[in-house]
């Protein structure tokens, strides 16, 4: 069974469109969303995201909607179907930023199939 890992030099959910997540309107207040106003340059990626070692540069101190861990209790009902929620929400940053055929999405596969 597939379990969820975040891996290392990705960064793909540290870009943000809010106007295209309609789906996290009840789950961020506007602190959250002044914050993320805030964080994310005009290309889209967080100001804190090292561009090349894909690192966040606030990690201990990151928002609670960047701990994905924390963040994804808010999604509940999905969750319900294991890891796999989270991993579809990764595949979907991951093909959006990178490509579905990126070397980002082939380390990804192989880091949740745990080989
Ligand atoms: S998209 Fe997934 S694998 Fe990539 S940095 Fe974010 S949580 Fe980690
Ligand atoms: S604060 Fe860190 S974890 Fe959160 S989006 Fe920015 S770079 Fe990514």
């Amino acid at each position: 069974m597939k379990s969820w890992t975040c891996i290392e030099k990705c960064g793909a959910c540290c870009k943000f469109n809010l106007n295209e997540r309609s789906d996290l309107a009840d789950k961020l207040d506007n602190d959250d969303i002044a914050l993320i106003n805030l964080m994310t340059s005009e290309d889209g990626w967080c100001k804190n995201l090292d561009r090349e070692t894909k690192k966040c540069l606030i990690y201990e101190n990151r928002p609670h909607f960047c701990r994905v861990n924390e963040f994804s209790t808010s999604f509940k009902g999905y969750l319900k179907s294991g890891d796999e929620f989270l991993i579809d929400c990764c595949k979907q940053h991951i093909s959006s930023n990178y490509g579905y055929k990126s070397k980002v999405m082939k380390n990804f596969k192989i880091a949740i199939s745990g080989k």
